[in-house]
């Protein structure tokens, strides 16, 4: 189906052939003409898969026609689990309007609220927000809701991850009864379904199979190493591959500023991204990897979310993540929709619970490769699919003995 069917109108559609776009996602295709019925909606969609255009474009299309009527008003409001998606999106709404006359603005805490204060002041129609900086200005009177038309929950399974509960919830009762509601999260496990029936009344459900996201264009693969020998892994990849570009996810800042390190004393020059940095140093390195001109980018997860590059080749779990849905949206960093991608995973025998979690979500083993010189002393046992790991078997109570292993 070509984009003109969707219901969009030209401007819109101009700006989409604009981004080279030639035809809808799935998810795009499905969830486009269900959000403009003005109908509410909860997705199952992964980072990766168009998502983000299949809520924006049609926001744009409704809203496209009026402005808000009041100082600090806001027509639209997406709420995002970080600054960086905050931004993403931000910048996405941005490219998708530029023939409209509508406004928006990404706001996020760690940095001054004056500016972003002055913004609502002046007028902006679409609000994308991190939920704890947008509570603060709710408090401080500097928005308010009362011409709010649309809600969006994006990631929202990662939100709660985060620990946004509360302050969603919060957000939520202090908006109009008469709202649509979206919501978007890589999977609709049971506390999204929750949160998702306090906050939206019958809403349409859809979902794009994860492997219409990770399998197809992405070479995914493993090497087991031992733990202690992964920087020098890492080192010899780099340059016998003569890799261009990687995005490296590392577990702790910590690890990240130490790896850089190692990597330096190897002669390869990478730059770490955490939460420990500055705002404005890590919007630099972010924009120096996507011009090409920093190659390596060691980041933490958190960190991490929401960096959208285009035709990124190559995504390097050094740790493996848990939750198991945070693989899937890392390596949904590479291989975009429709571009090819590899993600390798560096594996020792303390992911190994990791391992089989993932795998089992993925729903198969994933390739393994030994690499000569750094086959490891302690073996990597293969996994079991299906693994459930203790604290979520039944009749097993959840406590802190039972949790499983955090990758360090
Ligand atoms: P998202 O899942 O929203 O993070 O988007 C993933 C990437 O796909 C982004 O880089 C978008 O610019 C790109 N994209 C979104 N829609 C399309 C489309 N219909 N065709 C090609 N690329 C797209």
């Amino acid at each position: 189906m070509p984009f003109s069917k969707l219901g969009l109108s030209d401007s819109i559609l101009k700006s989409v052939a604009e981004q080279g776009y030639k035809t809808p996602t799935p998810i795009q295709e499905k969830a486009i003409p269900v959000i403009l019925t003005g109908k509410n909606l909860i997705a199952a969609a992964q980072t990766g898969t168009g998502k983000t255009a299949s809520f924006v474009l049609p926001i744009l299309e409704m809203l496209r026609e009026g402005q808000t009527q009041r100082k600090k008003r806001i027509r639209a409001l997406i709420l995002a689990p970080t600054r960086e998606l905050a931004v993403q999106v931000e910048d996405n709404i941005a490219k998708y309007s530029k023939h409209l006359n509508l406004t928006s603005l990404a706001m996020y805490g760690g940095v001054d609220a004056k500016q972003q204060k002055q913004r609502l002041i002046e007028g902006v129609d679409i609000l994308v927000a991190t939920p704890g900086r947008l509570l603060d200005m709710y408090t401080q009177r500097a928005v308010h809701f009362d011409e709010l038309e649309i809600l969006v929950l994006d990631e929202a399974d990662r939100m709660l991850d985060m620990g946004f509960i509360e302050d969603i919830n919060k957000i939520i009762e202090r908006l109009p009864a008469d709202r649509q509601n979206l919501l978007f999260s890589a999977t609709l496990s049971k506390q999204v379904r929750v949160l998702a029936k306090t906050a939206i009344d019958n809403p349409v459900e859809i979902s794009v199979s994860p492997d219409t996201t990770t399998t197809p264009q992405i070479d995914q693969w493993l090497i087991t190493v031992d733990k202690d020998k992964k920087s020098a892994l890492l080192s010899h990849l780099i340059k016998e591959n003569q890799w261009d570009q990687a995005l490296i996810f590392i577990e702790t800042k910590h690890g990240a500023a130490k790896l850089v390190s190692q990597l330096e004393k190897r002669g390869i020059k990478a730059e770490a991204i955490h939460s420990g940095r500055s705002q404005e140093v890590r919007a630099q390195l972010l924009a120096d990897f996507k011009s090409g001109k920093l190659q390596l980018l060691v980041a933490t997860g958190v960190a991490a979310r929401g960096i959208d590059i285009e035709d990124l080749t190559r995504v390097i779990n050094y740790d493996l993540p848990y939750p198991p849905e945070d693989y899937v949206h890392r390596i949904g960093r590479t291989g975009r929709a429709g571009a090819s991608g590899e993600a390798i995973s560096f594996v020792s025998k303390d992911d190994f619970k990791n391992l089989c979690m993932i795998e089992s979500r993925l729903g198969h083993l994933i390739t393994r490769k030994e690499i000569e010189g750094f086959a490891p002393r302690k073996e990597v046992p293969i996994s079991i699919l299906n693994y459930v790991p203790k604290n979520k078997r039944n009749g097993e109570r959840q406590n802190s003995k039972n949790k499983p292993a955090k990758a360090k």
